[in-house]
């Protein structure tokens, strides 16, 4: 602001009111409690990295985080928040109620572990989701006084067999609390201190497709057929950069550009299953797409293709059939709501600067996140944490054997997501 320079009255006044309107949104606005936040979060640190240490060392499969949970919410209640538990499985939440009326504003960590060929580890880091969101209760909870409303926090079970949501969403998590809005971060190769996400898809939607033939006097045909219909729903050239995941960070064809490669797409897994069963014939193959709108035109090209064959044209005409298809893998898949991310990625920039990112790209991944199911229900937003330090070898690869996280990054997620949840409340 520094370098703007009014020549006239009329062109001052001007500047002022723009600068004045854009004080109005403005994170600046919040310069002080952004400090706070941070100086509370330095000041916890090493306690945090110790709480972090704890759970890695006690890793707890989905269905089986009993003592995890318990770790929860001595701590949430130690610092004085009200504590539920066991709503769908070893769920916590800790809502810390400010008394004053406002809006209440969710976050959300999923706590358990994964089976690894040494039995049970936080191959996926939700032992560095848990921590901060453990330090973000700690560092709001000291501000208490200057904030509104409620902030919700949500330690989930079973994120990892896809079912920990769903069990909250049945049994009564919306009728014990009401968010307005809900939150949440995954741990990301990226490095660490970077942050970014992007409005609706962030991973591609994922599908079993499975095409049905009753009555087939030529099944190898038929699964040849079927096979080849749905390879060709690909729409990835097998040359492309596409295919190579080192590209995805690429700042030219990347995620975070807007011309990335990583949109409107369609690729197919090169696997597929085979049932006959009886008078059917089921031939599933496994298909991701970067939009709604191309998920949907699957289905019309399928039956196309098919009825565009010789095969099933002969045998639909002899046998007065036609070919059946359905989806049976829907599982919810992260969508999120378009103008809570654009802010939420703003107000977080005004802080932190140019470790926030925004992403154009859909991540070619069917891994997913069931925090989906949650956002069916409330609109927000799921970041991606970078928890990487490539020079010292440090790759947040979930899932991989080798997968690490540099914990510098559980001062970054507690910093950026407690100014975020202080901006949501509308201070
Ligand atoms: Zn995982
Ligand atoms: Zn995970």
């Amino acid at each position: 602001m520094k370098s703007i320079t009014c020549g006239t009255t009329q062109i001052i006044l001007l500047c002022s009111l723009a600068l004045f309107s854009f004080r109005q949104v403005s994170a600046a606005d919040n310069a002080l409690i952004h400090q706070q936040i941070q100086q509370k979060t330095a000041a916890i640190y090493s306690e945090l990295v110790a709480v972090r240490n704890d759970l890695h060392q006690y890793p707890e499969l989905s269905g089986e985080e009993q003592r995890t949970a318990s770790k929860i919410a001595a701590l949430l209640a130690e610092l004085g928040l009200d504590v539920i538990r066991d709503i769908g499985g070893h769920s916590v939440i800790g809502v810390l109620d400010t008394g004053k009326p406002g809006k209440s504003v969710a976050w959300r960590a999923d706590i358990d572990a994964i089976p690894t060929q040494d039995g049970v580890e936080h191959n996926c880091g939700h032992d560095i989701h848990t921590t901060i969101a453990l330090g973000m209760a700690e560092v709001l909870h000291s501000l208490k006084s200057q904030l509104t409303g409620k902030l919700v926090f949500v330690f989930q079970p079973a994120e990892e067999t896809y079912t920990g949501a769903r069990a909250m969403l049945d049994e009564g998590f919306l009728t014990a609390v009401q968010p307005d809005e809900f939150y949440a971060a995954h741990i990301s190769p990226m490095p660490v201190g970077l942050v970014a996400s992007k409005a609706g898809y962030l991973y591609a939607d994922y599908r079993q497709v499975n095409l049905v033939f009753t009555n087939v006097t030529e099944p190898q045909a038929f699964i040849a057929l079927a096979k080849q219909s749905i390879r060709s729903l690909q729409s990835v050239a097998e040359d492309s950069p596409f295919w190579n995941t080192a590209n995805l960070m690429d700042p030219t064809i990347g995620l975070g550009h807007p011309n990335t490669i990583y949109q409107n797409y369609v690729v197919v897994e090169n696997r597929f299953d085979v049932e006959h069963a009886g008078d059917a014939l089921t031939v599933s193959g496994y298909v991701s797409a970067s939009n709604n709108a191309l998920m949907q035109s699957i289905n019309q090209r399928l039956r196309q293709k098919i009825a565009n064959s010789e095969l099933a044209a002969s045998f639909v005409q002899v046998n007065n059939q036609a070919t059946q298809l359905t989806y049976s893998l829907q599982r919810g898949n992260i969508n999120n709501a378009a103008q809570l991310t654009e802010q939420s990625l703003q107000s977080m920039a005004k802080v932190y600067g140019g470790g926030v990112l925004k992403l154009y790209g859909v991540i070619p991944d069917g891994r997913g996140d069931d925090f989906a199911y949650f956002q069916q229900h409330i609109p927000g937003t799921y970041f991606l944490l970078g928890g990487s330090d490539f020079s010292k070898g440090i790759v947040a690869m979930p899932h991989a054997p080798n997968f690490a996280v540099d914990e510098r990054v559980i001062e970054y997620g507690v910093n950026y997501f407690s100014s975020l949840l202080v901006e949501r409340l509308g201070l």
